[in-house]
């Protein structure tokens, strides 16, 4: 009567009910009782089971069995309820999550009975994986937003001209949040035929190579041309997760990515103003499996790149508006001034000499009424080029008026600046432009002044200024086209 009520009662519960046995030596252990469904679930027979249980332990997951004798041994000795989480093989042959939850009870001959039930888990298991997956992408996501609201952030920030640390600093800090082993940024040339790697970023250790991907031809490489037009309409990434099973089309590309010991890449266009600029990427230098989710992160990170080389581009063009001559593109003399200023700073600070030079075209006027306009504007491009030839790291050459130039160089004696400026006027001499088929001739006179010629050992930049142009003024009434120094004029 019992036994059968409580089949009843087991065969009306989802789980599997057992009352089990251990004997009192562990030596062998049973089942009084487990219900029917047991066969249903496992495809086990309750009547070989009343014997022995190590039908049950048969079908426990391997990678689940380790802890669950200790567990049992447990719950015998100290009586507490017994309750464990494994994987158990189901009729069909998959795993299901079950859980196992029971009460221990001692009896007079001193085995124990353990009362309770499997449960069958899966769905809630699935669940929580499920959300755990979602917490730790929502954490991901959260993190990144938060990473490019800080970079987006810096680069609003960034002083002027401070945009290559800036890149770079953006570069190294999506490295490390991405796991990579370098990231970089390349600009196109010439329609797509030639990129030069700007800014590269490598997790120490790693090789870099950016002095080795300057103006690199990439005719060379159709598979990656193709590729990175396709990337442009698409607006999409590119994730190659090893490079060694790269189409055969992509042979010179694929040799190149492994001379360079990249073993998984992506990359992304870079687009400025609707244009492709370049591309921004990422190595890996082991086979590595992109999360193809983060394609729209990826393009949020180049969008933010992109809108960061737009801003230090017009920002760049504003400060050479500013401080350089548009017709000649050398500078102005608003960027003169303070540079002399620095070298009478240095000068009166360790002696270190230097020369200036008022330089000015001889008949320009003439050239213009003989030639048009346009004829001494090429003119004047042509001077200020020569001038600018000149020019070492710490020289200035400048546009100072209409047709007059100054040269400022630094660290000189007195006889380089003589020699330099001399050959300046015979180059001038040499330069032989043409303008619509006839030949300009172009002559230059110039004052030049070191400051040791002056007698105030503490001049301004004004009085060194005025010096030359009173040089230059008596280089043009002794004949034009030619130089006048502390020692007068020189020879023409
Ligand atoms: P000198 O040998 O005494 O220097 O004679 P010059 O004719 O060169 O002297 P002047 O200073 O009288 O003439 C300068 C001319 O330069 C006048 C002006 O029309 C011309 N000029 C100034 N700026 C520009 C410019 O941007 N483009 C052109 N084409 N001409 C300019
Ligand atoms: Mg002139
Ligand atoms: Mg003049």
């Amino acid at each position: 009567m019992f036994p059968r009520l409580l089949s009843e009662l087991a065969s009306g519960v989802p789980g599997v009910l057992f009352c089990y046995r251990v004997s009192a030596d562990g030596t062998f252990h049973y089942y009084p009782f487990i219900s029917s469904r047991v066969r249903e679930v496992f495809g086990l027979d309750p009547r070989k089971l009343q014997t022995d249980a190590s039908a049950v332990f048969d079908i426990i997951h391997p990678d689940d069995r380790a802890g669950i004798v200790p567990s049992i041994s447990v719950s015998a000795a100290t009586l507490e309820p017994w309750q464990y989480q494994a994987r158990l093989r189901l009729k069909d042959g998959t795993y299901h999550w079950f859980e196992a939850h029971s009460m221990p009870r001692r009896e007079a001959d001193g085995s124990t009975l353990w009362y309770g039930q499997f449960t069958d888990i899966q769905t809630h298991k699935e669940l929580e994986a499920d959300l755990r997956q979602r917490e730790a992408e929502s954490a991901y996501q959260l993190q990144f937003h938060k990473l490019l609201a800080s970079l987006s952030s810096d680069f609003i920030n960034a002083p002027i001209g401070d945009f290559d640390q800036e890149i770079d600093r953006f570069l190294a800090r999506i490295g490390e949040f991405f796991d990579v082993d370098r990231v970089y940024v390349y600009r196109f040339a010439e329609e797509l035929t030639r990129m030069t790697n700007t800014h590269e970023w490598c997790r120490p250790g790693v090789p870099a190579l950016k002095d080795s991907q300057q103006n690199v031809d990439i005719t060379g490489f159709r598979w990656w041309q193709e590729q990175s037009r396709n990337l442009l309409q698409q607006n999409r990434v590119l994730f190659i997760e090893d490079v060694s099973k790269l189409p055969d089309s992509a042979g010179p590309e694929r040799a190149l990515l492994e001379e360079q010991g990249v073993a998984a890449m992506f990359c992304i266009p870079v687009v400025t103003r609707g244009l492709v600029d370049g591309f921004f990427g990422m190595d890996s230098l082991k086979v590595r499996r992109w999360r193809r989710d983060l394609s729209d992160l990826l393009i949020l990170v180049a969008n933010l790149l992109a809108q960061a080389l737009e801003r230090f581009r017009l920002e760049q063009e504003l400060l050479n508006q500013s401080i350089r001559d548009p017709l000649t593109g050398i500078h102005n003399r608003r960027y003169l001034e303070p540079r002399i200023a620095e070298m009478l700073a240095r000068y009166q600070r360790s002696g270190e000499g230097f020369a200036l030079a008022m330089l000015d075209i001889d008949h320009f006027k003439q050239v213009n009424d003989t030639h048009g306009h346009q004829a001494g504007d090429q003119v004047l491009r042509a001077f200020a080029q020569l001038l600018q030839n000149q020019c070492r790291a710490s020289d200035v050459a400048a546009r100072y008026g209409g047709e007059e130039f100054i040269l400022a160089l630094a660290d000189v004696t007195p006889e380089r600046a003589t020699w330099a400026l001399e050959r300046v006027i015979d180059e001038v001499r040499e330069l032989a432009l043409s303008f619509h088929g006839k030949v300009i001739p172009v002559t230059a006179s110039a004052g030049l002044v070191h400051v040791s010629d002056l007698e105030n050992p503490s001049p301004t930049p004004d009085e060194l200024i005025t010096e030359a142009d009173r040089r230059l003024y008596r280089a043009k009434r002794s004949g034009r086209n030619c130089l006048v120094d502390a020692s007068g004029a020189s020879p023409l």
